[in-house]
């Protein structure tokens, strides 16, 4: 069995994510892709994400409709920072004969040279590098040799340039994101009002004044 795993913090999901795990469940035969929203994540510490219940809620409607995807919440369950290398081997626990295919954009691809424990993650997974409009694969100097040496598999992708950062900007300012997403999503994220407010880029809480 191979097992495709999507990480990601999914705040909120999108058609990008969708097409990325359609396109690498057929193109590497994978029997499943599972979706793994992030907790608090750790790349990610001075931006507020959306409390984890309500990515779940929308990822769960996005992946009704195809009978290849699942969610799965144990870096949400999970206290404190999820890294993927702790995820992974869950998973090998989880599915002790399957071979492991982690799939990122070219985006986080780039970056994972730096995440925790690197080197035991290419051990005991395979990587997926997707194309991803706007972010080049291998150009950094001495980027190709990596993907190389870790054997990272390039994933093409029929482009789709869009991102969480520009839903949330645009609900925010009252532009459309129809065919941005899922309907279903779309709806949720109208009913709960989510993503009026302006995003807060400082994680220093403000201090609250007593009054006695
Ligand atoms: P944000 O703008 O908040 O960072 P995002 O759209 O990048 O959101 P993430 O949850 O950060 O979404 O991404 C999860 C994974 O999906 C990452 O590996 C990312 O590279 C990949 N991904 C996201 N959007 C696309 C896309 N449009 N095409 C290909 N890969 C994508
Ligand atoms: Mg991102």
């Amino acid at each position: 069995m191979r097992l495709g795993l999507i990480g990601g913090t999914f705040d909120p999901i999108h058609y990008g994510h969708l097409v990325t795990a359609e396109v690498a469940r057929y193109e590497l035969g994978l029997t499943k892709v599972v979706f793994v929203p992030a907790g608090q994540p750790p790349h990610k510490p001075g931006r507020q994400v959306l409390p984890a219940p309500h990515r779940v809620a929308m990822a769960r409607l996005a992946l009704a409709t195809n009978p290849h995807f699942e969610l799965s919440t144990v870096e949400i369950e999970r206290p404190g920072p999820s890294f993927t290398v702790d995820t992974v081997k869950k998973f090998r626990r989880l599915y002790r004969e399957a071979e492991i295919w982690f799939i990122t954009g070219a985006d986080a691809i780039a970056e994972v040279a730096a995440w925790n424990r690197a080197e035991e993650l290419f051990r005991i997974c395979r990587l997926v590098a997707a194309t991803r409009p706007g972010y080049d694969l291998g150009t950094p100097a001495g980027q190709t040799d990596l993907l190389d040496l870790w054997q990272v598999h390039v994933l093409r992708v029929p482009g789709v340039a869009i991102s969480s950062t520009e839903i949330r900007e645009r609900v925010r300012t009252g532009k459309p994101i129809k065919y941005l997403l899922p309907e279903p999503v779309e709806e949720y994220i109208t009913q709960h009002g989510l993503y009026r407010e302006k995003e807060i880029n400082c994680h220093v809480q403000p201090v609250l004044q007593n009054d006695t």
